[in-house]
């Protein structure tokens, strides 16, 4: 359970996105890695949240469940009302393709294929229409690429190359975006204007947004911030800055 903002306690099933009791233990070897003990968070529907901590406290091993990428090891996701163990293989497929957009830390883009054709990756298995495709460029406008349509990967600079991975994430129109470090690998220029553009994106598309940083630089105001540490939820609050 938890309070809403009138202060009445709400179910799991009645947000956008829940987590109780997760956990998760990660096998090396024959060790058993602890990366989650026991979380429990929500999120709301259009907000803009942040999940902090120092390396290894847990934080991608937690986006990659809510991706349902993973599976946990104990405790429950549920989006909207949904517990995501209760859904079928097919369903789980459907939330990983259809709701859910991912952004990683390295981009994760085909070598082989120009910027218009990277961002129509996921679209490949079922078809790409015309107006896909044109979406698909409008995307990449929004993001500031319309130059580089036509540029595979290795012409891209590392920001350039993060972008295309926002809109190929956004195309889909997902429920939720979740960004595995996005500026990990950039300069801080080229970060600042990854975060602009996603910014821009959420604001327009009211998806909501999930990103794991240890860089508090791009904070802005407003901004929901859990902080994990041993695989805990520390510590969670508004930026205020
Ligand atoms: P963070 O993203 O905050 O750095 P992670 O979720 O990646 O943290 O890792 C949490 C803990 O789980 C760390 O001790 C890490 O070494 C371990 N871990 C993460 N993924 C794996 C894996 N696939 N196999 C074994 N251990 C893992
Ligand atoms: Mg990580």
């Amino acid at each position: 359970m938890n309070e809403n903002q009138n202060g009445s306690a709400t179910t799991e099933e009645e947000q956008f996105l829940a987590v109780r009791d997760l956990e998760k233990i990660h096998l090396r070897g024959e060790t058993q890695v602890p990366a989650l003990r026991g979380l429990s968070c929500a999120f709301e529907k259009g907000s803009f949240n942040f999940i902090l901590g120092p390396s290894g406290s847990g934080k991608s091993s937690l986006l990659y469940l809510l991706g349902a990428l993973d599976d946990p090891s104990g405790g429950e996701i549920y989006f909207q009302g949904k517990s995501l163990k209760s859904l079928s293989e097919p369903q789980r497929d459907h939330y990983r393709r259809e709701q859910v957009g991912f952004i990683f830390q390295s981009f994760n883009l085909l070598k082989t294929l120009n910027a218009v054709d990277n961002v129509l990756v996921p679209f490949l298995p079922q078809g790409i229409s015309a107006d896909l495709r044109q979406r698909a460029v409008e995307l990449l406008k929004q993001v500031g690429l319309g130059h580089r349509l036509e540029h595979h990967p290795h012409h891209l600079s590392g920001g350039e190359q993060q972008r295309v991975a926002i809109a190929r994430a956004l195309l889909k129109k997902p429920e939720l975006v979740l960004a595995d470090e996005p500026t990990g690998e950039l300069d801080s220029a080229s970060g600042a204007e990854v975060f602009r553009y996603l910014r821009q994106l959420h604001d327009e598309q009211q998806t909501t947004v999930i990103v794991v940083t240890h860089d508090e630089r791009y904070l802005e105001k407003a901004d929901r911030l859990l902080h994990l540490a041993d695989g805990r939820l520390v510590r969670e609050d508004v930026h205020t800055g």
